[in-house]
């Protein structure tokens, strides 16, 4: 079958209007474009447990704040429909801002307490509303079996999932493995942003976030641990470090043992851009 591209939810729900009455399941993959080798991971592993996979692009304007890279974040629908293609993805929707929020941009927003406000919600004010609301719009507009999210964004996925059964949405989100490069950074839209030579020092995030992890398990103090990770890091060329924290993995509250899973997490500025990376 030939890569379908859909711009309206009506075109949409009647795609899955039909392949509901074949009797086929239904996965979806929410992204914001510039595709690469991680967004088409989680296309593969949606195919892997649903008959017809919906890959969405929309680069959403609610979770981009009035400083952030809006404007100048990579738009490639081209070349994203090709390697769509090439992993023989069934449908890319891709809807414009006015078939999304409507002629009056919108006027209902999806708000996760707790899990939502700290972290990227703190350094990110919006982020997480805009990023609840547009899933939730897409899981509404899709209605699929199951959802598919990347734990590159790992605080993303914790929240949608946190939305998702507090909000009783009928739809298994799904967690899949960050992707990285063979340094060690993670694959991501944003990564185009840095120069040849802030490439060379980005690995450096992963680096110290493993590092992090196995000296805490060896028994180290979180605090001085995560003190000296940002210090490394910006020794090492990094700019500004929004945080390095150890938190637990199911709520990301702070205090992690090391009798249950923790989630070292960071973001930082390196050029231009803001890297984030997380270890579990
Ligand atoms: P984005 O287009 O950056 O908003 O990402 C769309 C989806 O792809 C999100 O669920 C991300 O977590 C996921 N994703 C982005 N980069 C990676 C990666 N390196 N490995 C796995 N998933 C990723």
């Amino acid at each position: 079958m030939a890569l379908e591209i859909i711009r309206s939810v009506a075109d949409l729900r009647a795609q899955v209007k039909a392949w509901r009455s074949d009797g086929l399941s239904v996965g979806l993959v929410p992204t914001m474009g510039a595709l690469h080798t991680g967004h088409l991971t989680l296309v593969k592993a949606a195919q892997q447990t649903c008959d017809r996979v919906i890959t969405t692009i929309f680069v959403n304007p609610k979770q981009f704040g009035p400083n952030e890279d809006f404007d100048s974040y990579p738009r490639t629908e081209e070349s994203d429909a090709a390697q769509l293609r090439s992993v023989n993805a069934d449908v890319l929707f891709a809807p414009n801002a006015a078939e999304m929020y409507g002629r009056d941009g919108g006027q209902t927003q999806v708000s996760v307490a707790g899990i939502g406000q700290t972290l990227e919600g703190e350094h990110r004010p919006g982020f997480f509303d805009g990023v609840a609301t547009v899933v939730t719009k897409l899981l509404l507009q899709a209605l699929p079996d199951q959802a598919f999210f990347g734990e590159k964004d790992y605080q993303q996925l914790s929240v949608i999932k946190k939305f998702v059964t507090d909000l009783n949405v009928p739809v298994t989100i799904v967690g899949v493995p960050t992707v990285r490069e063979d340094d060690g950074l993670a694959l991501s839209s944003r990564n185009a942003y840095l120069t040849a030579e802030e490439r060379a020092i980005a690995p450096l995030l992963n680096q110290v976030l493993c590092d992090v992890l196995a000296r805490f398990q060896a028994g180290e103090d979180v605090e001085k641990l995560c003190q000296a990770a940002a210090a490394r890091l910006q020794a090492g060329g990094f700019g500004k470090v929004d945080y390095v924290t150890i938190r637990q993995a199911d709520d990301l509250t702070q205090n992690p043992t090391l009798e249950a899973p923790c989630r070292v997490l960071a973001a930082a500025y390196l050029g231009k851009a803001r890297l984030i990376d997380n270890v579990g």
